[in-house]
């Protein structure tokens, strides 16, 4: 199975927490960037076969004008037509009919909405500029052109917030019955604004214990509606799990084009160049072959995000060894100190240490 991502760079304004590549821009450089990324997918004709998910991810990919997406789908109309999950991130605040109509017309069949939050306080701290009636629209006019496989991004641990705030917010988007929920605690990222002001004594983070509380109220709250947590920071109803990323998780291979894009095809991994003036110079900044053990390594890393865990049985057939041979100190010494456990072929992180899992996953570096 193969995927195809497509990265946007560009947003209307720059989140507080926010060190993705993304910049700000204007309909000029909008339509150099497409042009450039029509390019980069043309240098990919013999890659692009056998596609079964297209993922438009940013960055805001609805901050561009509905011509330049349309020319942007109209290029990749062939793999839209034929995979099997095309999704798209979108700005709750940029959402329009007429932006919902063209989805519809282009086959995306699922939406990524970057919620976060509906809490007016939490929402300026961020830096961003949704209402509530933005996400109440973003729903109905989805909705009305048949794009109902929508996510919800949530985003908790921020500052001056409390598991009040974390309920409503969460009250809030189970009630426009999105099929799936991604939550995220709040990362403080070097060189971003949030970090400045922590550093700086202007904001005070919250506290671990409460964001370890927030985590278990998800986990428990999401649950009690049906949200089945299939991965370490994602929940979806019953066969509504994310296609696209499971295969990042599962060691499949797919063409990222874009400024900052990464891919991985052939057993080769790279990374495009993240500023755009090196990008409309060259597509790639780093390619490097994966060694077997690098490819094993990250079978385990990524694999153990999954709630499920590693298969062994998969791991076998993939490399033609036994995992627990393969790993034999590393795992040992995570069953000792229980932050694995074995059960029947899989093995995974248990369920009340998924909060540890960065400790399990460095084992595996
Ligand atoms: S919209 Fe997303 S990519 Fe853009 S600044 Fe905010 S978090 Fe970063």
């Amino acid at each position: 199975m193969r995927g195809l991502y497509i990265h946007i760079p560009f947003c209307k304004s720059i989140c507080s927490y926010c060190d993705f590549t993304k910049r700000l821009g204007d309909n000029l450089i909008y339509e150099k960037y497409i042009n450039r990324l029509i390019e980069e997918i043309d240098s990919y004709k013999n890659e692009l076969v056998n596609i079964k998910t297209v993922y438009i991810g940013g960055g805001t990919p609805n901050v561009l004008p509905l011509d330049l997406l349309e020319k942007l789908f109209i290029k990749i109309k062939p793999y839209l037509d034929n995979s099997i999950e095309n999704s798209i991130e979108l700005n709750p605040e940029l959402i329009t009919r007429d932006l919902a109509k063209l989805l519809n017309k282009y086959k995306f069949n699922r939406v990524s909405l970057g919620v976060e939050t509906i809490d007016p306080n939490a929402i300026k701290l961020l830096n961003r500029h949704h209402t509530k009636q933005d996400i109440y629209n973003s729903f109905r006019y989805l909705k009305d052109n048949n794009i109902t496989n929508i996510n919800c991004d949530l985003i908790f641990g921020i500052p001056y917030t409390s598991l009040n705030t974390l309920k409503n917010d969460l009250d809030f988007i189970i009630h426009q019955e999105p099929t799936h929920i991604s939550c995220y605690s709040l990362i403080i990222e070097n060189k971003t604004i949030l970090k400045h002001k922590i550093d700086k004594g202007e904001i005070t983070p919250l506290d671990d214990d409460l964001i370890s509380d927030m985590y278990d109220y998800i986990n428990d709250k999401l649950k009690s509606y049906g949200y089945n947590h299939y991965e370490i920071s994602n929940y979806a109803i019953t066969n509504h799990e994310s296609i696209h990323n499971k295969i990042y998780w599962t060691e499949n291979e797919y063409v990222g084009v874009g400024a900052g894009a990464s891919g991985f095809i052939n057993n080769i991994r790279y990374d495009n160049n993240k500023r755009l003036k090196a990008y409309f110079e060259a597509f790639r900044e780093n390619t490097y072959e994966l060694s077997s053990l690098d490819k094993k390594k990250e079978f385990m890393m990524l694999g153990l995000r999954l709630i499920k865990g590693v298969s062994m049985i998969d791991y076998k057939n993939m490399f033609n060894s036994s995992m627990l041979d393969d790993f034999k100190d590393e795992i040992n010494k995570l069953l000792k100190k229980n932050l694995l456990e074995i059960v029947g072929n899989n093995i995974r992180i248990p369920y009340d240490k998924l909060f540890l899992a960065n400790i399990v996953w460095e084992e595996f570096v």
